[in-house]
């Protein structure tokens, strides 16, 4: 069996020497537990600051992953089928069945199990509770969303014109924004190329917006907050555009915007809606099988490739989810 350990905790961006693969040898499974092998590995953004939150050096890097259950020793479990299991970058794991999910019974043969990762996953729940639970969305509002080609942005525009909303997102490259219109998106932008974010914002949505997804933070979000309607909700998902900053963080500039428009921000964690799971990932997976929501996935090839795909995703290399098949 082989892991990656957090070798040397990351300053700035990740680098590939922060990290280090191991070998290990795993016992046969006891009564009562399984073997499991990695089929696919999630890439996700949170491991870079939960790391320095929640591990030592030398600890095993977090993450979740479908893997296969090889041996089985529990008859909840058998050998064959596939869970979803939160042990880390490793390609395999010994469990007790406690901390498995299965993959919902009426998963499609057509569809790839590393969806289960992604849109019918964590980064879908994330989009659908954004904008429900937090945004409180409605049809014929205006939505803006960052990082949106990205595995939670693409779901957040999908999902809003599901809804009968207007959604603008932006994102880092020509090709991505070129994606979001093909994706249904009614105003894309590149911001890396505009020579000015209020402008762009502005133009997209001359009305302000009624709903923001954020998933970058910093001097995105105080420039977005300017152009909110009254009364205007946001969704704090993430803060991409922090996680590798080596000095303090300033964080947006909120009290005027938030303050005049009366808006409403609130974070979340997709676990606090953990007991919908299951009713979200069945719409998720409706939505995915009737063709009304794409899924795209940035798939890279080999364990040993892992930091690889990391360092990639959070300098925007990915369309789509960041996963890596085994
Ligand atoms: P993505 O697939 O969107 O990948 C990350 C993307 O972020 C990159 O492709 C890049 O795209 C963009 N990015 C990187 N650096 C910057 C920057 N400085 N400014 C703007 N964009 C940047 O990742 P996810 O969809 O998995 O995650 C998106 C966000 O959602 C993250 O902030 C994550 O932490 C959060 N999240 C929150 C959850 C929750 O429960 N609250 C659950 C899951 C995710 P580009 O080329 O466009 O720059």
């Amino acid at each position: 069996a082989k892991l990656w350990t957090l070798q040397q905790h990351f300053e700035g961006l990740p680098k590939e020497s922060n990290f280090e693969l191991k070998q290990e040898e795993l016992p046969d499974p006891k009564d009562g537990e399984v073997l499991l092998e990695a089929v696919f590995l999630s890439v996700d953004p949170y491991m870079r600051p939960y790391s320095r939150m929640h591990l030592k050096e030398g600890d095993t890097m977090m993450g979740a992953q479908v893997s296969r259950v090889v041996r089985s020793r529990n008859p909840s479990y058998l050998e064959g089928s596939h869970v979803i299991v939160h042990c880390g970058w490793r390609t395999h794991f010994l469990s007790d069945g406690s901390d498995l999910t299965p993959i919902p019974s009426n998963w499609p043969e057509e569809l790839p199990l590393s969806l289960a990762l992604g849109a019918i996953g964590m980064t879908g729940l994330a989009a659908l509770y954004g904008l429900e639970e937090i945004c409180e969305i409605k049809a014929e509002e205006t939505l803006l969303v960052n990082a949106a080609a990205g595995a939670v942005g693409t779901m957040v525009g999908q999902i809003a014109k599901i809804k009968g909303c207007r959604a603008v997102g932006c994102a880092g490259s020509d090709d991505k924004v070129s994606y979001l219109k093909e994706l249904g998106f009614d105003q894309a932008f590149n911001y890396k190329t505009i020579s000015s974010l209020e402008d762009a914002l502005r133009e997209a949505a001359p009305q302000g917006y009624d709903c923001y997804f954020d998933n970058v933070g910093g001097d995105f979000t105080s420039t977005a907050l300017a152009q909110m309607k009254p009364f205007g909700r946001i969704a704090l998902s993430g803060s991409i555009s922090t996680y590798n900053n080596t000095a303090p963080h300033r964080g947006p500039s909120i009290h005027s915007h938030m303050i005049l428009k009366q808006l409403r921000m609130e974070g979340f964690l997709v676990e606090r809606w953990k007991h919908k799971h299951h009713d979200s990932l069945q719409r998720l997976l409706a939505w995915v099988k009737e063709g009304r929501i794409k899924c795209r996935e940035h798939i890279t090839e080999g364990f040993e490739n892992m930091p690889a795909s990391f360092i990639s995703m959070l300098s925007g290399g990915n369309v789509g989810k960041a996963v890596v098949k085994i």
